[in-house]
């Protein structure tokens, strides 16, 4: 009874914020704000029955206090492409803004929340959520939910899911600055889900988190209606807050937009706007993105002068764009300065020669760790000045690894100013024109208690050790992770204007920091920590449901290649995105290296251009390395195309026939074969999207790359 109430008062303010894919009509009653429908172009509304849920409850002084929301209408704003609805509570005094914009006229819409300490004292809050819904079913349709995991140390047998959403479905998806993966804990995922209606024009909404922090997405269905949440995790419970007078939280900004079409025509638009809106950089601008990149880590830690010097002279004659220097380069861990042992000359010099032979330079480096170096300038556990950065004190006798250490709060102001400061030098003393960090870099939890954040809880604090890093986890880690990222995105901004042009890969040990939050602050990701043919295939299919494919990195490790049709199988498992070697081609024979460099030269000429703005396609279902696998481009403005198949390691079939997507009926387009150089011909959009393409591999573990390109009307077509 009470729900009805605040349905049956006139809603205060009312308003409308729109893109060309999205209209979210929002209302603002009294007592809480409320959603109240989303509707895709030429689709009916998806109706929200139940308002925003706003926390009722703080802590201060040590007492739980209840607190009351009222609209302050004078205070809120409501613009063509921004609302504010703003609430007021009066003791503690406590302002909350729920927000909403639109980046571009096109895409998803943008929302957050906001809540600013105006009292005198020091207020705890519990975890307020980005948002929360309860959409109204309809008898009359079927639904189903997408979801995507992060490609980690390895690909899962899952990665894609898309499951049906039935009475009773519970679902819950969690992100968080660095995935762990372990038999007790769910795999994370790319903080995103889609749900749509299982035929017909699929309408639904899609809800993505754009922030690397500690996050959570859960749908829950009982009978016709479907509950949710997106925003900060609240586990372990209960989660704190510390908010400061005169400090404002700001909840991980999510994005809600429209899904019709299907998974990929969603999926398209939503790659579109992060492409070329959220995730847009001055980097991206060059032709060459994404580079082709030769990395060193196929030596590991064996990088030296004389190695790169080999390296880049090769990484030029082949076609490569970059020279990429992986761990190993360093003094020690924390002491990010080149080992003199190794680089003589300093590693200044290997840039410039780099630059001399036309490549990039990029530099990988693990900025947040503290290892036991003693020289100055070096980040040490030892160190009274900064021994209380750690998240936690090293155990006794701790000693870093080779290229990991003791990860920083880079939430505490003192390291956030040195993590600018020493991100600056290192880009600037190495004339570096890319920089990537590695490892467990962003803090997710902290057993600190003088931080700014919630001191941890004792009676609820575990510290889980991973390797040599301790993961601290406590009814702090929101507050923690919320304030590490967004010191994290800091220093990335900071690097873009003090460097434009400068690339950021986002590595962290492979696909473990995949978020809309990290996208928006660097050029690329590197997908997965496993570097074979099938994972590379795997991690790209998954994550190129909701990313952009020019900022998915394949690294490409050293595979056993009998033949020539494995070697390309091998290169071409990493050519969907962007491609980076891990392999020392000193190691290839000339037929190979013959082989790579007029592939690399196909991937410039006919790839890239559709990498980077063309739509893609999921042709089949996910790789498995065993049967076969496809992968379609097409770029309507152009109309020219690329589908890569796969063959995997089973015997039995040598062809297979595959419909293209995107086409028009009513053109013809040509067609060439990649390895077969005299097969040509040419075929109607309608054939090519009904009776598909037959393509035949005679051997396992091999590959074929198709482009097509229109030629013209069917005139035949055309008559009818
Ligand atoms: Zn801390």
């Amino acid at each position: 009874v009470a729900a009805l109430c605040p349905a049956a008062a006139a809603p205060q303010i009312r308003a409308t914020i729109a893109t060309s894919e999205v209209t979210i009509r929002l209302q603002g009653d009294s007592e809480a704000p409320r959603l109240s429908s989303l509707q895709g172009a030429g689709n009916l509304p998806w109706l929200n029955r139940g308002p925003d849920t706003l926390i009722a409850v703080v802590e201060q002084g040590g007492e739980s206090v209840p607190v009351s929301w009222k609209l302050n209408r004078e205070a809120s704003r409501t613009a063509e492409r921004s609302v504010t609805f703003v609430y007021d509570a009066r003791s503690p005094k406590l302002r909350l803004r729920w927000q909403w914009s639109a980046r571009s006229g096109f895409g998803p819409v943008e929302h957050s929340v906001s809540i600013e300490n105006l009292s005198s004292g020091e207020v705890f809050l519990p975890v307020q959520p980005s948002l929360t819904w309860r959409w109204q079913l309809s008898k009359d349709h079927a639904y189903e939910m997408l979801y995507v995991e992060k490609g980690g140390g390895k690909p899962s047998a899952i990665g894609t899911a898309l499951l049906p959403i039935s009475d009773g479905t519970r679902w819950s998806g969690e992100s968080s600055t660095y995935a762990r993966e372990g038999s007790l804990r769910p795999r994370e995922i790319i903080p995103f889900v889609l749900v749509q209606e299982k035929s017909g024009r699929h309408s639904g909404f899609y809800v993505g988190i754009e922030s690397s922090s500690r996050t959570r997405i859960t749908l829950a269905r009982r009978e016709a209606q479907l509950r949710g949440v997106a925003g900060l995790n609240p586990d372990p419970e209960p989660a704190r807050l510390r908010l400061a007078p005169r400090e404002t939280l700001q909840s991980p900004v999510i994005f809600l937009g429209a899904a019709f079409g299907g998974v990929d025509a969603t999926g398209n638009r939503l790659r579109h706007w992060v492409r070329t809106s959220l995730a847009a950089s001055d980097a991206q601008k060059d032709a060459r993105y994404p580079y082709l990149v030769l990395n060193s880590w196929g030596s590991g830690m064996a990088i030296d002068e004389s190695l790169g010097k080999r390296m880049l002279r090769d990484a030029a004659e082949l076609g490569f764009e970059m020279f990429h220097v992986d761990a190993g380069w360093f003094r020690g861990v924390g002491d990010w300065v080149a080992d003199p042992q190794k680089f003589p000359q300093d590693l200044a010099a290997l840039a410039d020669e780099a630059h001399r032979n036309g490549l990039k330079f990029g530099l990988w480096v693990d900025w947040t760790q503290a290892g036991t170096s003693g020289r100055p300038g070096a980040l040490r556990i030892g160190d009274l000045a900064t021994r209380d950065w750690m998240v936690a004190d090293p155990p006794s006798g701790w000693e870093p690894e080779p290229f990991k250490g003791m990860t920083v709060d880079l939430g505490v102001p003192a390291v956030t100013e040195w993590a600018k400061r020493e991100t600056q030098r290192i880009v600037t003393e190495n004339h570096l024109d890319m920089l990537e960090h590695d490892g467990y870099l962003v803090a997710q939890g902290c057993a600190r208690g003088d931080h700014p954040h919630a001191p941890p809880d004792a009676a609820n604090l575990r510290i889980e050790m991973e390797g040599i890093w301790p993961f601290v986890i406590s009814t702090n880690s929101a507050d923690v992770s919320l304030r590490a990222t967004e010191a994290y995105y800091a220093v990335q901004e900071t690097l873009r204007k003090q460097h434009p042009g400068l690339l950021l890969e986002v590595c962290n040990d492979g696909g473990r920091m995949m978020d809309f939050g990290s996208a928006a602050r660097a050029d690329y990701f590197s997908i997965t920590d496993s570097y074979d043919p099938l994972s590379n295939r795997q991690a790209f299919f998954d994550a190129s449901h909701v990313l952009p494919p020019a900022m998915l990195e394949s690294y490409v490790e050293k595979w056993p290649a009998p033949r020539p049709e494995n070697f390309l199988y091998m290169l071409r498992s990493g050519m969907m995105g962007w491609f980076t070697l891990m392999q020392d081609p000193h190691d290839w024979t000339s037929e190979q290296r013959k082989t790579a460099k007029a592939e690399l030269r196909f991937y410039k000429d006919k790839l890239r251009p559709l990498i980077r703005s063309a739509d893609l396609y999921h042709v089949t279902k996910r790789p498995d390395g065993k049967g076969w696998d496809a992968l379609e481009y097409f770029d309507p403005a152009t109309g020219s195309g690329a589908i890569y198949v796969f063959r995997g390691s089973d015997f039995e079939t040598s062809e297979s026939r595959l419909r293209l997507h995107g086409l028009r009926n009513g053109h013809l387009y040509r067609l060439e074969f990649r390895d077969q150089p005299g097969n040509t011909r040419t075929m109607s959009g309608r054939q090519l999207s009904s009776e598909g393409i037959t393509v035949a591999l005679p051997l396992p573990d091999s590959s074929e790359i198709v482009l097509f390109q229109q030629i013209s009307r069917d005139k035949a077509a055309h008559k009818k």
